[in-house]
């Protein structure tokens, strides 16, 4: 109720959850609550399975009955007619449906505003997508973070749209004045949905019919192939650039239906009247909410994919502003360039932080070892520094001089060394000591070959 101002929503949809719709009458007495048509056909499909399944022509006409009846009174007594011609009257499930048809029959909300759906699809769609980035055993800590996450991929796809919506034009499919204005007018997808109806509105031949009082005009709308028996019905004010159609589209969707562009069309109206474009289906309306954003609002990010989306999105919507003027977009460049060193220069400070870390971590080690220890300084944009260096593991031997001998891998060359021992073959004058001497100095003399070939 806060987001909303306090107001109380006027139409409001959800499944047949007793709960929920007892709640919503004290609540909202004032507020529309329609059910979502799917989980009543859903539920429709599980009692009457057996008799859908077996008998077509029933399941023809009775999904014809709840989807195509236009009038309250037609869908009455189509469903009457059904239920007599199929000998279903005593039908449990056909009986509590009728019951409750006025909280999910369309015919009942034919002038309610529920554009494009009569079903839960979208809260559905949004649900299951939520669950692949929450499970059920996760924190609510976990639940906070993943929501910041889902609410950046979908203002991620919203702005995509956006700038598409911006960078480009769909093509026009007529060459009337009010295609036009809609397109300028339109987001991308709402213009293709009348896009469709400019389309549809070729196959409709019109007569003119009794007007109902002497300020209106009325027309009668049927299919070009009579492959729908269907008449719509239009009447027209033109004084007051007033439209109204029996399919009632405008009222559902909140955008001018294919019989009312036709009838349109035959009077050479050339726009689209004002109050037919609603304010919430225009492309300003969306890009005023995605710049402003009545969003949670979550502070700075928290980590840097965060960060990163946040900045994609705010600069591609600057992108999307700049890129059709030559001064907006020398603004945006020149502003870019001056921001480069400042940049530069921020993570510079976060560089020099870290080299005192480490110049302070090298003097305690050098401190506590003897061995020293150097630290090379990066020099320029250098990001990596070469670790200290560490005093080579290894045997340590002496010579008869009391020279230290350092070997690189002094296992392996004791081994070669008593190996030799084994195979030389000691002269009959030479005794142990002088054998030992010998082959030490020559393994320190191959010290250095050894390294070379070790290091490499
Ligand atoms: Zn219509």
């Amino acid at each position: 109720m806060i987001a909303m101002n306090n107001e109380h929503p006027l139409h409001l949809m959800t499944d047949q959850d007793k709960a929920m719709e007892t709640s919503i009458k004290d609540v909202f007495p004032n507020t529309v609550h329609r059910c979502c048509k799917w989980h009543v056909q859903r539920k429709a499909r599980e009692k009457l399975g057996r008799i859908l399944s077996m008998d077509e022509i029933f399941e023809q006409v009775f999904y014809g009955v709840i989807n195509d009846s236009e009038m309250v009174d037609e869908f009455e007594e189509n469903w009457q007619h059904m239920l007599h011609c199929f000998d279903l009257v005593d039908n449990r499930h056909l009986s509590n449906m009728w019951r409750t048809r006025e909280t999910w029959a369309p015919a009942y909300f034919r002038k309610n505003f529920f554009p494009f759906t009569s079903t839960t699809g979208r809260s559905e769609g949004l649900n299951s997508y939520f669950k692949t980035f929450v499970n059920p055993q996760d924190s609510v800590w976990r639940f906070v973070q993943q929501y910041e996450v889902l609410q950046e991929t979908m203002l991620d796809r919203e702005d995509n749209q956006a700038f598409i919506g911006h960078a480009t034009t769909a093509p026009l499919y007529s060459r009337y004045n009010f295609e036009r204005q809609a397109v300028h007018f339109y987001t991308r997808s709402v213009f293709l949905k009348f896009q469709k109806e400019v389309m549809a509105s070729t196959g409709f031949l019109m007569n003119l019919a009794p007007a109902l009082d002497n300020a209106s005009v009325r027309f009668e709308l049927h299919s070009n192939y009579f492959e729908n028996p269907r008449i719509f019905s239009v009447n027209v004010v033109l004084a007051e650039e007033k439209f109204e159609c029996s399919c009632n589209c405008f009222e559902m969707n909140g955008i001018i239906c294919a019989h009312i562009i036709r009838v349109m069309v035959h009077l050479n109206v050339q726009k689209n009247p004002q109050r037919y474009m609603l304010e919430r289906w225009s492309e300003a309306a969306t890009t005023a909410m995605s710049s402003g954003g009545c969003l949670l609002d979550f502070g700075h990010p928290a980590t840097n994919t965060l960060k990163y989306n946040a900045l994609c999105r705010k600069y591609t919507w600057l992108a999307s502003q700049a890129c059709s003027n030559d001064l907006a977009y020398k603004i945006m460049n020149d502003a870019a360039h001056q921001l480069e060193p400042l940049i530069a220069a921020a993570k510079q400070g976060a560089l020099q932080e870290q080299q005192e870390a480490n110049q302070q971590q090298a003097t305690q080690q050098q401190q506590q070892t003897p061995e020293p220890t150097t630290v090379s300084q990066p020099d320029g944009d250098a990001m990596l520094q070469n670790p200290a260096r560490v005093p080579k593991k290894g045997v340590r031997l002496k010579n008869q001089r009391g020279e230290r001998l350092c070997l690189s891998n002094g296992k392996m060359h004791i081994r070669t060394m008593l190996r030799k021992m084994k195979r030389s073959k000691p002269s009959p004058e030479e005794n142990l000591d002088q054998r030992r001497k010998r082959l030490l100095a020559r393994t320190t003399t191959k010290k250095v070959t050894v390294s070379k070939h070790a290091s490499t």
